[in-house]
């Protein structure tokens, strides 16, 4: 590890010692800290030993399209108060009902859309953004595809009451004209609200998180490409083994392929096998091919 990067560590380290869950940080530590992620994510002969073509070429033409998450946001102080988790997350709902960067970008909607479910879960489950119907009920995955998830919990033996749902983006993203439509949250929208679903993933400490959809996973996770090789993997966000697949409204659309249903189903078989949960003879067989 580059002695930078150790610097980084060592000084979030110590703030993290000191109870903060986030800092401040400006416009050139940001790029700072990009550069540093694009130089991580490149193999390692390009930063500690450079070869003769890594050092004769332009940074732009050797680089990979390595692209730094959205996960450098532009932080403003958070501070989770209370005792218990569900105060704690009762705190961050109050800040997230004001919270300034996503204020100041004018993008979204007024109304949140917090999160919902046990705040003892060993599984979160992440979305992307509220659409029509979550704004209507302030809550997350109450219209379609939350009837579609509900029904994916049911057949891994799990009740909604029993998990914690959030979005990554807490506010229903906005449009010229809108009635019921919706759109995807924008990279600048999903990096002014990371720092208050990290907050939630620090306050809840599921055993293990599940990112519905390519958007997501992108905001979450700094992920890029088809959702096909974001999955059927682990991954890790602050810690956690994170599992992204196909978000329920994709079953949806998909007009309920059951390569799709198939591919969904075996990432929750395995979230499943990582929580110790039993699984029948008959939950492992869901929507496999008839023979
Ligand atoms: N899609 C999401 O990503 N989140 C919701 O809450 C509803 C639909």
């Amino acid at each position: 590890m580059s002695r930078p990067v150790e610097a980084v560590i060592d000084f979030l380290k110590s703030e993290q010692a000191k109870g903060k869950t986030h800092v401040y940080l400006d416009e050139e530590a940001r790029d700072g800290l990009r550069e540093l992620f694009i130089r991580a994510r490149q193999p390692a002969a390009t930063t500690e030993q450079p070869s003769q073509e890594a050092t004769a070429a332009p940074a732009s033409a050797t680089a990979a399209p390595a692209r730094a998450p959205v996960s450098v946001p532009a932080v403003v102080d958070l501070k989770v108060e209370g005792t218990d988790k569900a105060s704690k997350l009762e705190s961050i709902r109050q800040q997230a009902a004001n919270w300034q960067p996503v204020k100041s970008l004018g993008s979204l909607r007024e109304t949140m859309v917090f999160a919902t479910g046990s705040p003892d879960a060993r599984i979160m489950l992440i979305g992307e953004a509220p659409g029509y119907n979550e704004e209507k009920e302030a809550e997350p995955f109450v219209g379609p595809a939350g009837k579609k998830l509900n029904d994916i919990l049911k057949a891994m033996g799990i009740s909604r009451e029993k998990v914690y749902i959030s979005n990554l983006v807490k506010f229903r993203p906005s449009m010229p004209r809108q009635t019921t439509n919706n759109r995807k949250p924008s990279s600048e929208e999903m990096a002014a609200c990371l720092p208050l679903v990290m907050a939630e993933i620090s306050v809840v400490k599921p055993e293990l998180i599940i990112v519905l959809g390519g958007t997501a996973a992108e905001g979450l996770l700094g992920l890029e490409g088809k959702i096909g090789a974001m999955r059927g993997k682990w991954h890790e966000l602050s810690g956690i083994p994170a599992r992204v697949t196909y978000h329920p409204s994709y079953l949806l659309q998909s007009g309920g392929s059951n390569d799709v249903k198939r591919a969904l189903w075996e990432d929750m078989l395995a979230a499943m096998e990582k929580l110790g949960m039993p699984i029948s003879e008959k939950q492992r067989s869901f929507f496999l091919p008839k023979s």
